[in-house]
């Protein structure tokens, strides 16, 4: 098996969690594993050389893979928070969930221009990613587009995200 196949067989399936009916990949198993994490952050960032000055990191599976993929591609990092965790002031985007609203936000500490590569875990229904790439905008900057470990493709989030959003997926469920 090569070395992608091995980080993917870390990827733990947990019916029911976090409510009945939802089976969560949890992708710590493979984090956990140095092989496995310099793999699979090193495959993420690989169709993306040189177009990109800064990875965000999406709360909070993001910031872990955001944290390996900075210092892999000498990059500075930039969190993408859930609402109410940042000191200084933040632009916010709100998002709908499946039931209510989420709010995630962003310092403006990256200058007009600056392109990003964002980073998440999962792509699951899009709703965060999609508002993620909304809120580099809203700082001026330039979402170059998105690199997620995992894609659950039959949730759509692809087309949530938007067509004109270059999204890469490690693997897809
Ligand atoms: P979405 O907004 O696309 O529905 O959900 C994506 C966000 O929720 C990501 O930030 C991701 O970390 C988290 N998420 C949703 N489903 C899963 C899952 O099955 N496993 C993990 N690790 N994260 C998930």
């Amino acid at each position: 098996t090569s070395p992608l196949e091995q980080a993917a067989a870390r990827i733990v399936e947990i019916p029911d969690y976090p409510e009945p009916g939802v089976i969560f990949r949890d992708v710590m198993p493979l984090l956990s594993d140095a092989e496995c994490l310099r793999t699979v952050v090193t495959a993420m960032l690989e169709p993306w050389g040189g177009k990109f000055d800064v990875v965000a990191g999406i709360e909070a599976r993001g910031f872990l893979l955001a944290g390996a993929a900075a210092t892999l591609a000498n990059v500075g990092l930039v969190p993408i928070r859930k609402a109410g965790k940042l000191p200084r002031p933040a632009a916010s985007v709100t998002y709908t969930l499946e039931y209510g609203t989420a709010e995630i936000e962003i310092q403006d500490d990256i200058a007009p221009g600056t392109r990003v590569l964002l980073m998440d875990d999962v792509l699951a229904t899009g709703g965060t990613l999609g508002a993620a790439v909304e809120l580099v905008r809203k700082i001026g900057a330039e979402p170059i587009g998105s690199t997620v470990l995992m894609e659950l493709t039959e949730l759509g989030g692809r087309a949530v995200v938007g067509d004109a959003h270059d999204v890469r997926s490690l693997f897809v469920n």
